[in-house]
């Protein structure tokens, strides 16, 4: 019986004598463990403003609202209903658009605080035929680099990277599409019928 109470003394000295396993947190910070896997944030300079990331969440953390008037893509995660899961960043078709971090304080004083979500926000290209949605500017960028001198072949590509270079204001949408059209960007359902129809001929089908 005398050992274990001597083992016991020892202990207690050396816990007084040493730095404290516990934190302070939350009046002070506390590192994460190494490769933790928390909150993910979005790189704007690789983020291309897909969209995948919100279609894989499986907790529906992510919402990807289209401004059309205003022509921007505002990609969204509610931290509150983010698992840290890390699909979005295992999916990401760039690879490096969103990365989990190793943050993981969730605490916030308003559940509507910005400090509560992850916002990016992207350029979007809207058919200048229609006015639907195409693309984000930098998804259309990303698809020309990709496919190499094969973009060539397709105008919406060329004319994406040409609108960096030059203000050029795209033309308002149309009732009637004619093959001079092409040189526009629009969207797969226009180009089809700027490509196998000729409203103005006759034989295709009525404006929009
Ligand atoms: S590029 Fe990656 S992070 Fe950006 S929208 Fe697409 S999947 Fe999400
Ligand atoms: S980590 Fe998982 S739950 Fe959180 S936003 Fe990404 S995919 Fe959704």
């Amino acid at each position: 019986m005398r050992l274990p109470k001597v083992r016991e003394i020892g202990e207690a000295l050396r816990s007084f004598f040493s730095a404290p396993y516990t934190t302070k947190y939350p009046a002070g910070p506390s590192a994460s463990f190494p490769a933790y896997r928390g909150l993910p944030r979005y790189d704007k300079d690789h983020c291309v403003g897909c969209g995948t990331c919100a279609q894989v969440c499986p907790s529906q953390a992510i919402e990807a609202d289209d401004d059309v008037p205003g022509k921007v893509r505002r990609l969204r995660v509610d931290f509150g209903s983010c698992i840290q899961c890390g699909q979005c960043a295992e999916q990401c078709i760039t690879g490096k658009g969103i990365l989990n971090t190793d943050e993981y304080s969730l605490a916030v004083k308003d559940v509507a605080a910005p400090a509560a979500f992850e916002t990016v926000e992207k350029e979007l290209v809207l058919c200048e035929c229609c006015g639907q949605v195409i693309a984000c500017r930098e998804h259309l960028l990303w698809i020309k680099e990709r496919l190499g001198a094969k973009a060539f072949a397709h105008p919406t590509l060329l004319l994406a990277a040409e609108r960096l270079l030059a203000e050029v204001e795209p033309s308002k949408p149309k009732s009637r599409l004619r093959r001079e059209d092409q040189i526009k960007e629009a969207c797969a359902r226009c180009r089809q019928r700027i490509v196998t129809i000729d409203d103005f001929s006759g034989t295709g089908s009525p404006g929009l």
